[in-house]
């Protein structure tokens, strides 16, 4: 059950699409207030058009350390608190073999994936600890528990996030604050719509999908959401500094201990 999330204020990057937005539309659903952060202007204003006064886009670009504090120090501003952060953003990035990638492709991946998440949470952080409260929580990926499920270089960033998460946690739990990462496998969203090399087909991505899981289902991106605003709920109060794997059992017997 969703709790209420009346006055509540969350930041969620990448907003503008998929996993992000299916977060936005859950939390202004649950009466909450909304900064969408993504690069993807357009997108992002036909949602907030769509989600109408709770939600406010803003462009960030994540690897970008002065958009992270002019974002926090918005939602403090025009809302008095942040109590959520959902650092989402993200995009496949290289997909060379090890030989074929340029260490600008490397470093574009790394920057976009674990340096944007540590500026995430940095500056959640930095605005959420004089309160006492508040919850971060990472989209790694299935790739962040097991090699091999993608690129290289996104398969490397993403394990470099769950450590990040293992990490901040322990130190900003004495806070009173909490961060964890959500993992999903294959979602149906832009970015699998491009991995399968058809970016603007979206049910030829959930076909894909459907066809590839045991359950003959796709996770959708809100069931990711879902997740997603659990990790930052109350309900998971005593959860930090893991994560909670979103691929219908597909993709990672390991994470389960089997
Ligand atoms: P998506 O392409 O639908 O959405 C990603 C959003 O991030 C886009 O709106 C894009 O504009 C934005 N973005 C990209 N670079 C940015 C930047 N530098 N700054 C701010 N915003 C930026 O894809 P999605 O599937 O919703 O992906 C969301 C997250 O989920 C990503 O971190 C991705 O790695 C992760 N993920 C996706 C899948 C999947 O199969 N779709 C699986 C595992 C993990």
């Amino acid at each position: 059950m969703q709790e209420d999330l009346t006055g509540r204020t969350a930041v969620v990057t990448g907003g503008a699409s998929g996993i992000g937005a299916a977060i936005a539309r859950r939390w202004v659903a649950a009466g909450g207030n909304v900064l969408i952060g993504d690069i993807d202007e357009r997108s992002g204003a036909a949602l907030t058009d769509e989600l109408g006064p709770a939600a406010r886009f803003v462009r960030f670009d994540v690897t970008s350390e002065a958009d992270h504090a002019a974002a926090c120090d918005l939602a403090l501003d025009r809302y008095g608190a942040l109590d959520a952060f959902f650092a989402n953003a993200g995009a496949v990035g290289a997909t060379g073999s090890i030989e074929g990638t340029r260490r600008d492709e490397w470093d574009a991946t790394v920057a976009l994936l674990l340096t944007g998440a540590f500026l995430s949470i940095k500056h959640a952080v930095r605005v959420m600890r004089p309160r006492g409260r508040g919850a971060i929580v990472c989209t790694g990926s299935v790739a962040s528990v097991r090699g091999g499920l993608g690129p290289h270089a996104y398969t490397a960033a993403k394990h470099g996030l769950l450590g990040l998460v293992e990490s901040a946690a322990v130190e900003i739990g004495r806070h009173g604050l909490r961060v964890n990462c959500v993992a999903p496998g294959g979602t149906v969203s832009a970015l699998a719509a491009r991995l399968a090399g058809a970016p603007d087909d979206l049910d030829a991505a959930y076909a894909r999908l459907a066809a590839a899981s045991s359950s003959g289902v796709p996770t959708t991106a809100d069931d990711v959401a879902a997740a997603a605003l659990f990790l930052a709920g109350p309900g998971a109060a005593r959860i930090n500094g893991t994560r909670l794997v979103v691929d219908g059992g597909d993709d990672v017997p390991s994470a389960k201990g089997l």
